[in-house]
């Protein structure tokens, strides 16, 4: 197709659409829509930030993988007038904990994972303790660990690079928001902007992030995507914790060197994890469970201190919390590329990618992202990732 592509939305996934679309010269224009040129509510600018290959399924695997290949090409391949893009990426393993009950979903796991190229290692509790013995190895039955190919990287960084980037190879920005939408039949021919812009598209991109479903409803699409609030928690550690990866525990509480600090938090239980709700920290979450589970499994931390804290949305995908990337089935012009669920930061390279692809070529040529199709909601075949945090 040629003509003007409209993306709304203009977070990491957005961008690094915007991005990859214009690397080759686009007959027609890129316009993506921002509201919010701050950024101050999006999820990539309040990410975790974190990359892994420990999936259970061979597309996240994939997508994992070449997302942390081109992280580390990121500084070159996003420079602009000679100047680099600085996105603070630390290789360091995902450490995925699992008790004895869980020992042979991690077993299937690590096949998967191995049969992908992923370069992750079992250990026993035995070889955990002696590698990290200020861990307590009490209650696990095994672990895994990535000894390459996964770590963390500052989300807003790369974000900010994207956008950059695609603004240098001709993307253009309007700073207005999306309020409604011309369609016709299978096609889409116009959005509104709230500062009364008529803005006409061959082909729209919906990357509205936790407010994908919103841009949904103004195209008449009903999207299985809600925004659902996670917070992070600061802490500073009362010991040093060398060599510390980013650690899954069983209770599923999370934990991450930041610095000289450490991030750490938990996705709530479902009765605590209301869709759409305010964007505030939950502290009683960090005293209820972080803190206790924390403690179990680094006595050390008994001793922590709570520095700093805030809140972003999942953009969760309630039907099977994985992204939904492709074409709409019931448009003939709309591509959407939204309900990442908390693993969306490490996808977009690949997803923006893939994405352009399918808007140039009408397919995918690197990466098959079909697996992620929007057809699996109207099929209801769901694509079930076991490894979700
Ligand atoms: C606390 C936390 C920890 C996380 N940890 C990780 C992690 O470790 N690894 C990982 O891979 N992912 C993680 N994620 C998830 C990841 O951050 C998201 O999946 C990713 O940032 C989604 O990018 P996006 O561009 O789709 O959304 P966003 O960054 O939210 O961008 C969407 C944009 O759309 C704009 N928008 C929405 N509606 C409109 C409209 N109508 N008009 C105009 N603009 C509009 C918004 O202003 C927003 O800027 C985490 C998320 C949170 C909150």
């Amino acid at each position: 197709m040629t003509g003007r592509v409209v993306i709304v939305g203009g977070g990491a996934i957005g961008s690094s659409i915007a991005y990859w679309l214009t690397c080759e010269p686009w007959p027609g224009e890129v316009v993506v829509i921002e509201r919010d040129p701050t950024y101050a509510r999006a999820s990539s600018a309040l990410s975790a930030s974190a990359i892994r290959q420990q999936f259970s399924t061979p597309v996240n695997i994939a997508i994992g993988r070449h997302g942390f290949e081109f992280l580390r090409r990121a500084g070159e391949l996003l420079a602009v007038a000679g100047e680099r893009a600085e996105i603070g990426l630390v290789e360091r393993g995902y450490l995925f904990l699992a008790s004895p009950a869980g020992m042979p979903a991690l077993a299937d796991n690590h096949r998967v994972q191995r049969e992908q190229g992923a370069d992750v290692e079992l250990l026993s509790p035995a070889a955990l303790g002696e590698r990290f013995p200020w861990l307590s190895t009490a209650g696990i039955g095994a672990a895994s660990l990535g000894r390459s190919g996964e770590g963390w990287f500052d989300g807003y960084g790369l974000l900010r690079a994207f956008r950059r980037k695609a603004g240098a190879q001709g993307a253009r920005y309007l700073a207005a928001a999306m309020v409604g939408a011309e369609r016709t039949g299978r096609r889409v021919d116009a959005v509104r902007l709230d500062d009364g812009q008529r803005v006409g598209c061959d082909l729209l991109v919906n990357a509205g992030g936790a407010w994908a479903a919103s841009i949904g409803a103004m195209l008449d699409i009903d999207l299985p995507v809600r925004a659902r609030a996670r917070s992070v928690f600061v802490i500073d550690a009362a010991e040093p914790l060398p060599g510390c990866p980013l650690v899954i525990d069983t209770s599923g509480v999370w934990l991450r060197p930041e610095g000289r600090h450490y991030l750490t938090g938990v996705s709530p239980p479902p009765e605590r994890d209301p869709d759409d709700p305010p964007l505030e920290v939950d502290h009683a979450l960090f005293e209820e469970l972080v803190w206790p589970a924390l403690a179990a499994r680094v006595p050390s931390l008994e001793r922590l201190r709570l520095v700093n804290a805030w809140a972003g949305y999942y953009e969760y995908n309630t039907f099977d919390q994985n992204g939904l990337v492709g074409l709409h089935p019931d448009l003939d012009n709309a591509i959407f590329a939204v309900g990442f669920s908390g693993h969306g930061i490490q996808q977009s390279p690949a997803v923006g990618r893939a994405v352009a692809e399918l808007i140039r070529h009408g397919r995918y040529l690197t990466l098959d992202l079909s697996p992620l199709g929007l057809e699996r909601l109207r099929d209801g075949h769901p694509l079930v990732e076991r490894n979700v945090v």
